[in-house]
């Protein structure tokens, strides 16, 4: 497996799931879009993934084991295992969102706890 994979994601599409086209190994990282008024059509949880929810543009709702919360661009959260959730777009506007899922308690490093500054020979030419 290479180190690094890449993909296109045509903003207009509905939703486009980035696990198989990046070959992702820890996480499905899904890009959406619903229309105004516009809803997933069904309430879901997961059993071992927590999944993180980045809204990027417009406003909506959603809903977590009974609870409505309203949602705009900027807002991030995070839905745990065993939750019902559903989510839908207000009538008026759009909701562009990315939603990662990701083994819930799996997180042993990030940032510098896990990352070690390089000198590579040949690194890149905006840092020589
Ligand atoms: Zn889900």
């Amino acid at each position: 497996m290479t180190a690094f994979s890449l993909t296109h994601v045509d903003a207009a599409a509905g939703r486009t799931e980035l696990h198989e086209a990046l070959a992702l190994t820890g996480a499905e990282i899904s890009c959406n879009l619903l229309p105004a008024g516009a809803a997933v059509p069904f309430v879901h949880s997961h059993r071992k993934n927590e999944e993180i929810y980045l809204v990027l543009e417009g406003k909506g709702q959603v809903w977590v084991d009974g609870e409505v919360h309203d949602l705009a661009a900027g807002d991030c959260f995070r839905i745990g295992t065993g939750a019902g959730r559903a989510i839908h777009a207000a009538s008026d506007s759009a909701l562009r969102f990315v939603c990662i899922q990701v083994r819930e308690g799996s997180l042993e490093g990030y940032t510098m706890t896990d990352a070690d500054v390089c000198t590579p020979e040949n690194g890149p030419s905006w840092l020589a």
